[in-house]
């Protein structure tokens, strides 16, 4: 299997043998050592401020988001949220349901925040901004220094759902003044989902001890608590936190964020390269390194990816919704190099001479 999907994504030989072990008992020194130690990647490699920390969840990464959504804001909240796609339009979901008072910034498709768009929400008395930094389903980067920049004069709390953009494109924490910071175990983390990670600066661990929500799983509390020995409330995903562990090594070994970070553009890059004489339109006017959203001209997107699949061992990530049979993507995260992609091309031009695209 060739998977180009945006998660799960390929994991290394290392990450999928610690698959293949049993998973141990894990109220240990042993384990809580592990997850220390994934503390202290994490926060090094979201260059997050002094006093800062980092809850494991178990669950995927929308887990992440509804228990920043409940346990950092209250309906005293005034928020802006941005919603480009399918993960804007979950955190308008979650504002909706915990009764958070909030205005939507509703983006054209593909593309980026421009300062004219967030000028009329200045001095305005908003209190919280949510933005996925990469809107996935269309591979939109948002300009985190201009986000960044507006919360910082307008003395407002940010979250960024970093879900696919951890590891992908450059995101400090404390140079940008990101106050709490999410993402999941199955992007470009490169592991199997299922561990959902949230980094809390300061000003959002204020926010949770006032917190005055009743949630016994996702409490970030309790979760907190039980971290400071390296533990958690309940059993977590214990595999996969030790697989998390070997991957945050890894990265720190090769050179840490920054090279990560270059790895993932070089390859984004090298695959765009290569698309100019196919039938393909590009989607996103602000891309991520994350993934390349291509809109088919002479095919339908679904087809495409049904094709690869069957015949070709190769998925690539289909969209869904009104998307489905107009995008689809093509991701650059997980254990893939420049072959893989050589690979690729040569299926996108088998499928142009067999009349397909
Ligand atoms: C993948 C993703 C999520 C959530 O994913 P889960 O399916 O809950 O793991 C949320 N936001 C963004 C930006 C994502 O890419």
């Amino acid at each position: 299997m060739l998977n180009f999907a945006v998660g799960p994504v390929m994991s290394s030989e290392e990450v999928r043998a610690i698959g293949a072990e049993q998973v141990p008992y894990f109220r240990t020194a042993e384990f809580s050592a592990v997850m220390l130690e994934n503390e202290k990647l994490v926060l090094k490699f979201a260059k997050a401020p002094e006093g800062s920390r980092v809850v494991f969840l178990t669950g995927s990464g929308t887990s992440a988001m509804e228990a920043s959504v409940m346990h950092t804001l209250t309906p005293e909240d005034k928020a802006l949220v941005v919603n480009g796609g399918s993960f804007g339009h979950r955190f308008v979901q979650m504002l909706e349901l915990h009764e958070i008072p909030h205005t939507e910034i509703k983006m054209p498709m593909g593309k980026g925040l421009t300062a004219e768009m967030l000028a009329p929400y200045e001095n305005q008395g908003y209190t919280a901004f949510l933005v996925n930094i990469d809107e996935t389903s269309t591979g939109v980067l948002y300009d985190i220094d201009l986000i960044g920049d507006f919360c910082r004069r307008n003395n407002i709390y940010l979250i960024v759902d970093a879900i696919s953009a951890f590891f992908t494109d450059p995101l400090d924490m404390t140079a940008r003044g990101i106050d709490l910071m999410l993402t999941g175990s199955q992007k470009a983390l490169a592991c199997p989902p299922g561990v959902a990670l949230i980094v809390l600066a300061p000003r959002a661990l204020e926010r949770v001890e006032k917190g005055k929500t009743k949630c016994m799983y996702l409490d970030l509390k309790d979760a907190l608590k039980n971290g400071e020995r390296g533990q958690t409330p309940f059993t977590p995903a214990v595999g996969t936190l030790r697989q998390i562990n070997a991957r945050l090594r890894q990265i720190d070994r090769a050179g840490g964020v920054d090279a990560e970070i270059a790895r993932i553009a070089g390859l984004a890059a090298y695959f765009r390269a290569q698309i100019k004489d196919l039938p393909f339109e590009l989607v996103s006017e602000s891309p991520t390194n994350a993934v390349t959203p291509l809109h088919p001209t002479t095919a339908k997107a679904y087809d495409i990816f049904t094709i690869l699949k069957d015949e070709y061992g190769i998925w690539i990530c289909p969209n869904g919704g009104e998307m489905r049979d107009t995008v689809f993507r093509v991701g650059h995260i997980g254990d893939l190099h420049e072959s893989d992609y050589d690979t690729l091309i040569a299926a996108f031009k088998d499928l142009q001479k067999r009349g397909i695209i």
